[in-house]
């Protein structure tokens, strides 16, 4: 059985990694999803991925216009939302003694900030309940050496879905977070500021820290955003659910 049938799903950071998973999962479960990113190429490309019941809308979360942009198309396409994934992220290394303030406010820019206005942008267009899941971090529990601008960015996003949670609870939009451990995406590789050798080597030295032994993969986050997306998670709310083959256990 389908479990999204006919739900209207916004996925941000959909051209890539765990967002398009994601959006690729929900279609697979019978919803229509409209992705944005920052950049035109990559999200045509992930909507010819998706197939089908796409819509790509460029745009950038930490931009209050773009937001209205993507919320203009939604509703003009589908009326309303009953899904969204606040997913858009970003995290570069840079230890406490280099980092500078252009990377700090690009981090809260994107991480806090556009999650903020992600979700408050949408709320006039969730009629008759809904679920939001912001992605976080397991890194919002753990000492991360190199990235503590991005942990904290990412441990607001995990209190958001606490305050959150109460305040929309009346219109019965759940709320929760989802943190990933290291998962098999891009921004692995490209985005966190590492060399290919850097990136191999911290890649090794998370994997030693990982119970599971192994490194996540983009569907296997879909799948656990897809549960907290659909009715199967009717009575959870506000949560934080780790999905990091049990990172943060230890
Ligand atoms: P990715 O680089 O594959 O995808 C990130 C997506 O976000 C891309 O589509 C990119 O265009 C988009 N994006 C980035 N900044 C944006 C902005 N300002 N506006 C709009 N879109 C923007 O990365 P990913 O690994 O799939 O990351 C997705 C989320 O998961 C992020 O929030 C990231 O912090 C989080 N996360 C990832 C991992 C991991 O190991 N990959 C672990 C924990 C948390």
């Amino acid at each position: 059985m389908k479990t999204l049938e006919g739900k209207v799903a916004v996925v941000t950071g959909g051209s890539s990694g765990i967002g398009l998973a994601t959006a690729q999962r929900f279609v697979e479960e019978g919803a229509h999803v409209v992705i944005t990113g920052r950049r035109e190429k990559e999200l045509k490309e992930a909507a010819s991925l998706i197939k089908r019941n796409v819509t790509t809308v460029v745009g950038d979360v930490s931009r209050l216009d773009d937001l209205d942009r993507l919320y203009a198309v939604v509703k003009e396409k589908h009326g309303h939302i009953d899904i969204l994934f606040a997913n858009a992220g970003a995290g570069t290394i840079a230890p406490l003694a280099v980092a500078t303030e252009a990377h700090f406010d690009q981090t809260f820019d994107v991480n806090v900030k556009g999650v903020f206005f992600t979700v408050q942008k949408a709320l006039p267009l969730f009629k008759d309940g809904g679920s939001i899941i912001l992605t976080s971090s397991v890194s919002n529990v753990l000492g991360v050496p190199g990235f503590s601008a991005y942990a904290a960015s990412k441990a607001a996003v995990r209190n958001f879905a606490r305050a959150w949670t109460l305040e929309l609870k009346d219109r019965k939009i759940r709320v929760n977070a989802m943190s990933p451990g290291p998962i098999d995406t891009p921004a692995l590789a490209t985005t966190t500021g590492l060399t290919a050798e850097q990136a191999q080597q911290a890649a090794a030295q998370f994997t030693t820290q990982i119970p599971m032994g192994r490194r996540g993969m983009p569907e296997e986050i879909a799948a656990a955003v897809a549960f907290l997306a659909s009715d199967q998670s009717s009575y959870v709310t506000g949560v934080d659910l780790a999905v990091d083959g049990g990172m943060a256990q230890v």
